[in-house]
């Protein structure tokens, strides 16, 4: 349920809430607006029922959440979340892009494609250290030192860490390094990694399995969410349907859908949406006309010689044509592409 408080209710009034909701056996969540101030009260509501919460000084009224994910819904929250990591701003009419390797493969490659990245307007610097590959012979990162290089990367550029965190147990190592945990489509619906993320105060990026609905996603998000994670970033990177010409279909009404049920910012993955290197530009000028928040695209030195995700990813030039593009989208649908730091 939604606890709505009267705009005139003092710090007390919500401290006493917070209080009897916490009492009650329920999680509260308040969410400070321009408007108004609402305590999002998740936890089995059998538990509320006659509890005279609207009673209270200060409430103004007391209703049902409708949707099944409750703090990620807009009816809690009805201005956009905007996640900020450093230089990187994704939500509120900031358009953030997340760029570099699929994965981390040395100190020149990830350096080398930092400085570019940044020079052509990225915020974000992405890179596997930990790869979920499908197949257990294939590369599977750097591991803790593709995560040391990555803070090498941060160093020369002053670039927002973007890196995957695969197993609940590696959280605060990652954590330690990023500056915003990937959860990856292969573990959206690992419920403890959502926990352990969400206990961390490190802006997350959560990926739909590309076999899950939105709203499994909106609930996996809820997960980091009640865990008291509030910056995250919902990212959509295609689906899988019995079409074949791309790797994945990458359907761009998830994003003003999304944009109608929750506050999240909406970051869209052409690479992975399409698997191929010559559609990543068209799509992502694409999910910038209808409204994405934000970018992430592989990009490497020398793609033909990535280590992973070769085919689908572009090359330094073909990056910076693509944020030209995208920088004329965002100018007409009244966004703009977040400008990159200055040199450390
Ligand atoms: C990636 O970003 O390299 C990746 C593995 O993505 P996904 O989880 O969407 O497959
Ligand atoms: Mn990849």
């Amino acid at each position: 349920m939604i606890i709505v408080m009267q705009p005139a209710a003092t710090p007390a009034d919500l401290d006493h809430v917070v209080s009897r909701v916490t009492a009650l056996g329920l999680r509260p969540h308040v969410i400070v607006g321009t408007e108004r101030t609402v305590v999002a009260v998740v936890g089995d509501e059998r538990n509320a029922v006659s509890s005279g919460l609207e009673s209270l000084p200060g409430v103004a009224s007391v209703m049902p959440i409708l949707a099944p994910y409750k703090v990620a819904s807009r009816e809690v929250q009805s201005e956009p979340t905007v996640v900020r990591a450093g230089p990187l701003v994704v939500g509120g009419g900031t358009i953030g892009v997340i760029a570099g390797p699929c994965s981390v493969e040395s100190r020149e490659q990830i350096v080398a494609t930092a400085r570019a990245v940044k020079a052509a307007g990225a915020t974000g610097l992405r890179g596997g250290a930990f790869k979920p590959r499908t197949s257990p012979y294939a590369f599977q990162g750097l591991k803790e030192h593709g995560l040391e290089l990555l803070a090498e990367a941060r160093e020369a550029t002053g670039l927002a860490i973007v890196t995957e965190v695969v197993a609940p147990e590696d959280v605060p190592l990652v954590a330690r390094y990023a500056d915003v945990l990937q959860v990856g489509a292969r573990n959206m619906q690992n419920y403890r990694l959502l926990e352990a993320v969400g206990r961390t105060a490190v802006p997350v990026l959560l990926k739909p399995g590309p076999a899950a609905t939105v709203e499994e996603l909106l609930l996996a998000a809820e997960y980091i969410l009640d865990a008291g994670n509030r910056q995250v970033m919902l990212c959509e990177r295609g689906i899988r349907t019995f079409e074949s010409h791309t790797r994945f279909t990458l359907p761009l009404a998830t994003v003003p859908w999304l944009h109608a049920r929750t506050h999240l910012p909406v970051v869209v993955d052409p690479s992975h949406g399409t698997g191929h290197a010559n559609l990543v530009e068209s799509m992502a000028a694409a999910s910038v006309a209808v409204g994405a928040d934000g970018l992430i695209i592989e990009v490497h030195p020398d793609p033909k010689c990535a280590a992973s995700d070769a085919s689908q990813t572009i090359d330094l030039p073909a990056f910076a044509r693509l944020m030209d593009t995208c920088r004329r989208i965002a100018a007409a649908v009244d966004r703009s592409v977040s400008p990159a730091p200055p040199a450390p």
